[in-house]
């Protein structure tokens, strides 16, 4: 008798075909699109040439010769690699000199730096709270803040964006449970998908009032608000009152990485216990250095000049946008929308809703030679699928207008479609 079980066949790949297939149907199927030039405001992609107006690069640093310069210098004296963890075979030189000026950049006691603001998260959240804690969490906070938050096991509550009712009303619960451990708010100062900002001030004064810490994620500010352009907290005077401020290297910084910044017991603590960073080879010298000189352009004079030109990209593209026939009506997205404000970061969210119609006019736009993917389930919720649009202040003026007047010849198509 033949006792060895017969595997259905293929049944590996049948399934991922069919799941495959699924996506495709729902318009969620995503692919990669290759990158021909250096990322910046005009690119190549899959041999034709764009415009882009999709980068987290707000400042235009990713292919700035301030950057690469510092990175080729760092590369001739350090190599590319580092070898391991930086707690096993030595701490680079220049990841202390990037978490020295990223510090002082934020005014803080002491920074520490991960190799992608993803594990940054990932690192901190589960070293911080565990299974007798409480996470309460925005709705639209970021994948890796909810993934890290669901990681370290503490119970996870969420609040609908930016309502401090419900957050008043959590807190209150959770100070209240009978074995009441710590409680950590984790909220983004500059949502990724929308461009709006959480009422940091007054997130504040609550979680001050039930003892709970906050964790604030800056990735879509630093560098763009606060007089050194340190983020919104700075921004708002509020900096000093946040437990744990968290920011990335690779969005307005051009560089790579993550980075943590607060008190010395902050970074001391996560160094012992934040798993991505201990179990994790070091990032590049290179990229530190890159890093290090981003950092020191965007306090500089020079920063200010180029943070200023970006805002005035972004004033010139919003008053364009309200003048479009169904301007308003592609913004505030029908039905599904309407969560979103405007003018409040470098980020605008066209909100279309329906994941094929999105895909139709991210096809319709690059076809005029402008690259703005649609954004879709599960980056937002599903029926709000939108292209959103970011800012560069290397985009010169005229092609603000070019991809404005695109845009509007397009409206009207969307204007007929509701
Ligand atoms: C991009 C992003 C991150 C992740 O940073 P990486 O350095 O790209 O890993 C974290 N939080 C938010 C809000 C982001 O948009």
């Amino acid at each position: 008798m033949n006792t060895e079980p017969t595997p259905p066949p293929c049944s590996f790949q049948t399934g991922l075909r069919g799941r495959l297939a699924s996506l495709k149907a729902d318009g969620l199927y995503r692919q990669l699109r290759r990158l021909e030039t250096a990322q910046g405001s005009r690119i190549q992609v899959d041999g034709q040439a764009c415009l882009n107006f999709s980068s987290n690069d707000y400042l235009g640093l990713a292919n700035d010769p301030l950057l690469t310069a510092a990175a080729s210098q760092a590369m001739k004296e350090y190599g590319f690699g580092a070898g391991a963890s930086r707690l096993i075979c030595g701490s680079s030189a220049w990841h202390e000199r990037l978490e020295q000026r990223l510090a002082l950049f934020k005014g803080t006691e002491s920074a520490l730096t991960f190799s992608t603001g993803y594990a940054a998260a990932m690192g901190t959240i589960p070293a911080l709270v565990g299974a007798a804690d409480c996470v309460i969490l925005d709705k639209l906070a970021h994948a890796c803040l909810v993934d890290a938050a669901r990681l370290s096991r503490a119970q996870l509550r969420v609040f609908p964006h930016n309502d401090l009712d419900k957050l008043n009303r959590l807190l209150a619960w959770a100070a209240g449970r009978r074995a009441a451990g710590k409680i950590l708010v984790v909220t983004e100062s500059v949502f990724s998908m929308d461009g709006d900002q959480a009422p940091l001030k007054e997130i504040v004064e609550l979680k001050d009032r039930y003892g709970a810490w906050l964790m604030v994620d800056e990735a879509h500010a630093t560098g763009l608000f606060g007089h050194r352009r340190q983020g919104l907290c700075a921004h708002l005077g509020i900096a000093d009152r946040v437990e744990i401020q968290m920011g990335t290297l690779s969005k307005a910084l051009g560089a790579s990485g993550g980075f943590i910044c607060g008190s010395r017991l902050l970074t001391e603590l996560l160094i012992n216990q934040a798993r991505s960073f201990i179990f994790s080879t070091a990032p590049p010298p290179p990229a530190a250095a890159a890093a290090a000189a981003a950092v020191d352009f965007i306090a500089s004079a020079e920063g200010a000049e180029r943070c200023h030109r970006l805002w005035e990209r972004i004033g010139q593209f919003l008053q364009g946008l309200r003048s479009l026939p169904a301007g308003e009506r592609i913004r505030r997205g029908g039905p599904a929308g309407g969560m979103a404000t405007f003018g409040e970061s470098a980020i605008i969210p066209l909100i279309l809703g329906e994941e094929q119609r999105a895909l139709h006019m991210a096809g319709e736009l690059r076809q005029h030679g402008f690259f703005i993917p649609a954004i879709r389930y599960p980056a937002v919720p599903r029926g709000q699928a939108r292209l959103r649009v970011t800012l560069s202040a290397n985009h010169t003026a005229e092609e603000v207008d070019r991809l404005l007047k695109c845009l509007g010849e397009l409206d009207s198509s969307i204007a007929a479609n509701p």
